[in-house]
């Protein structure tokens, strides 16, 4: 088995996710629960509206926001690296490469990379997430499956904010949410701001600073010019769409989408690492089942995600509203 990662490294940034549902069966069959138990935290019980001047509004009604009460929460670090601890010895990791084309004969798939190699595979699966380039050359386009929500996420580290209270605010105009996410020992923003598709280059980190740093201009309410400024100075500064992929089918002869690739949720679902998580699994588990007949075991695969997948894309409208209310 070779795993591919675009990255340099095991990328470990970003915010805390649940491991919920199916998932949790999953990590347990691959052995990984007990040490995602381990670490887990308790991010998203601290949040709290608050008004302009800081004062609290009302506290982030968990309890009513979670249909299940299974969740785990942790970080996507402890996850990453539980994850990559527990691959087998016989797995390859190769850092820093990318799917460039890829040909699938009937009996195997040649692969090129970006990095100018060439290799045979039996099967190829894309797990390289929203904006996936393994699901371009077997599937099409991704404005083909992308069902843009009207909203666009930006991140960004806070040194400055680490430890400062144990309160997570979210601070909120309409059409616009900043926050603040504290746990373990450090500290990032999240904003959420309600915009159409924009044309901007996903590479620009500096367009697409300009794009939210003009979305909050003149706002100089709560801390959003500390915020602001924190993004500045930010080089690891996240920003995109949020939007849900739909396909009609998940794979194509040797070649399987997982996780975001094949069907986001986006992030107000609360649920694409769990998606992610058995998304990765029951592919593996059919394969073996049906004795290494991958034509069998993808489409298991989708019979048995799909109802979850359905259940969490079509949970996301209610969230918008709650936590980037338009008025
Ligand atoms: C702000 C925010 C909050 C979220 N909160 C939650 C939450 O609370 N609960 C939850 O369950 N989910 C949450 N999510 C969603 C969750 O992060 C994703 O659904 C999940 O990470 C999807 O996993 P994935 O492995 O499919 O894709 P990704 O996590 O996107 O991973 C894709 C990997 O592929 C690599 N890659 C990309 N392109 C290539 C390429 N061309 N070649 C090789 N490698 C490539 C990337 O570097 C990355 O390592 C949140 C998302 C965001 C942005």
């Amino acid at each position: 088995m070779t795993l591919v990662e675009r990255a340099a490294h095991l990328r470990v940034a970003g915010a805390p996710i649940d491991v919920r549902g199916d998932a949790i069966g999953c990590a347990e069959r691959t052995g990984v629960l007990p040490r995602i138990r381990e670490q887990r935290i308790r991010m998203a019980e601290h949040g709290v509206f608050v008004h302009a001047d800081g004062s609290v509004a009302a506290r982030l009604p968990v309890e009513e926001m979670s249909d299940s009460g299974d969740a785990i929460e942790i970080a996507r670090e402890d996850l990453v690296r539980t994850l990559a601890a527990a691959l087998p010895a016989s797995a390859d990791l190769v850092l820093g490469d990318s799917v460039d084309a890829l040909a699938d004969d009937g009996d195997g798939v040649d692969v090129h990379f970006v990095s100018g190699r060439s290799e045979r595979f039996d099967l190829v699966v894309g797990a390289d997430g929203l904006h996936s380039v393994t699901r371009r050359p077997a599937f099409g386009p991704e404005r083909d499956y992308l069902r843009h929500l009207g909203l666009y996420v930006a991140l960004t580290d806070l040194p400055a904010e680490a430890r400062a209270d144990r309160t997570n605010p979210l601070y909120n105009c309409p059409g616009h949410l900043a926050s603040i996410a504290r746990y373990k020992d450090g500290a990032f923003g999240v904003f959420l701001v309600r915009s159409g598709l924009l044309d901007h280059d996903h590479r620009d980190l500096d367009a697409q600073k300009k794009i939210l740093l003009d979305a909050f201009a003149g706002h100089t309410e709560w801390k959003i010019p500390q915020l602001l400024d924190a993004v500045r100075a930010d080089p690891e500064f996240c920003f995109d769409s949020v939007g849900q992929i739909h396909m009609p089918t998940w794979s194509r002869g040797r070649v399987a989408l997982v996780g975001d690739a094949a069907h986001c949720a986006a992030l107000l679902s609360g649920r694409g690492t769990s998606l992610a998580l058995s998304g990765a699994h029951f592919p593996a588990e059919e394969l073996d089942d049906a004795g290494g007949d991958h034509t069998m075991a993808f489409e298991r695969y989708e019979r048995r995600q799909r109802p979850y997948v359905e259940f969490a894309q079509n949970s996301v409208t209610d969230g918008g509203e709650l936590i980037v209310p338009s008025t």
